[in-house]
């Protein structure tokens, strides 16, 4: 349900277009696929992918002899979920535990709110929690941190404003042994001036993980914001020339309408989107599922 009102925006977006598109159409030609070619581009689906969806269209409506336009909404439903389905495992993987997930991404796409409510996630499956307060840069994102540690019910290993990332990661990982936990969940500083800069700060967390932590399960999640398009297309591009990036967070679908990037993004980067945000509330970080969310655009 949750998943549903907050892919509203993105289901008028898309869906709404659709049907009234192939309700002003008596048959199918090429016009109606030009139309529909339109809407998904617009609704942020890529054009590469657009144009595999609208080929596969045709030669599936060809095959099954399809004549009327209002079955075409029920092909193209399962051309989503086919495309979706072809990036393997959506799942955040925490098993074999222990397991530590470094959370990485700029500032304000919704990296503190996305682990505070990963460790919900967690913690209701009974997992042990413990977060790291790895941007040491902003005073505001370990605040912040704590914030949601306290609501979740969780600890964090902090040190001062401006110390070494790295630093904290080290002990959180010290911690994470001596008290058993399950998952370690580690926020990274977002500060994207220039590759160069994030490589230097991201290398140096990531050679301490391999070096004291290299028994856990490892994952490494880029959180994007959902609303801003082609520019977290770019941003996961540098991200993912400097780290091996596991898996991506899409944060606030809720509000927009271009909820298609989430099939445009996984797509064009080959990377599967494993957790998508709907909304500001600790229940609205959702486990992606390619045939959820395709029902819940098209009901
Ligand atoms: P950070 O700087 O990347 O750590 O970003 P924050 O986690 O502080 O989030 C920035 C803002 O985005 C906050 O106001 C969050 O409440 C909001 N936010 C994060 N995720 C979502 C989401 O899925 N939906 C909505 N509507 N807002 C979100």
């Amino acid at each position: 349900k949750r998943l549903k009102e907050g892919l509203s925006k993105t289901k008028q977006g898309i869906t709404g277009k659709v049907d009234e598109l192939l309700k002003s159409y008596k048959k199918i030609d090429e016009a109606l696929f030009e139309e529909l070619e339109e809407i998904l581009i617009t609704s942020d689906i890529g054009v590469k992918t657009t144009m595999e969806i609208i080929d596969g269209l045709r030669d599936k409506i060809k095959e099954k002899k399809v004549s009327e336009p209002e079955q075409v909404k029920e092909l193209l439903k399962e051309a989503l979920i086919e495309i979706l389905q072809r990036l393997p495992d959506a799942q955040v993987n925490i098993e074999p535990g222990p397991a530590i997930v470094l959370v990485v991404g700029v500032n304000g796409v919704g990296k503190t709110t996305s682990i505070g409510k990963m460790a919900h996630r967690f913690k209701q499956d009974g997992k042990k929690v413990l977060l790291a307060a790895g941007d040491t840069f902003r005073a505001a994102a370990s605040e912040q941190l704590e914030i949601w540690a306290q609501r979740v019910g969780v600890e964090v290993v902090k040190h001062q404003e401006g110390s070494d990332p790295a630093a904290v990661i080290f002990d959180a990982i010290q911690a994470a042994k001596a008290r058993k936990v399950d998952v370690l969940i580690c926020d990274t500083a977002g500060r994207l001036h220039n590759k160069k800069n994030l490589m230097n700060e991201l290398g140096k967390v990531f050679k301490v993980v391999d070096r004291e932590y290299g028994e856990a399960t490892k994952e490494v999640l880029l959180v994007l914001d959902a609303t801003t398009g082609q520019n977290a297309i770019q941003q996961a591009k540098t991200f993912k020339e400097v780290a091996n990036i596991t898996g991506l967070i899409l944060t606030k679908l809720d509000g927009t309408a271009k909820g298609g990037v989430v099939i445009g993004i996984s797509q064009e980067l080959t990377i599967p989107v494993k957790l998508i945000g709907v909304g500001e509330k600790m229940e609205d970080l959702q486990q992606f599922n390619a045939t959820d969310f395709v029902k819940a655009l098209f009901g």
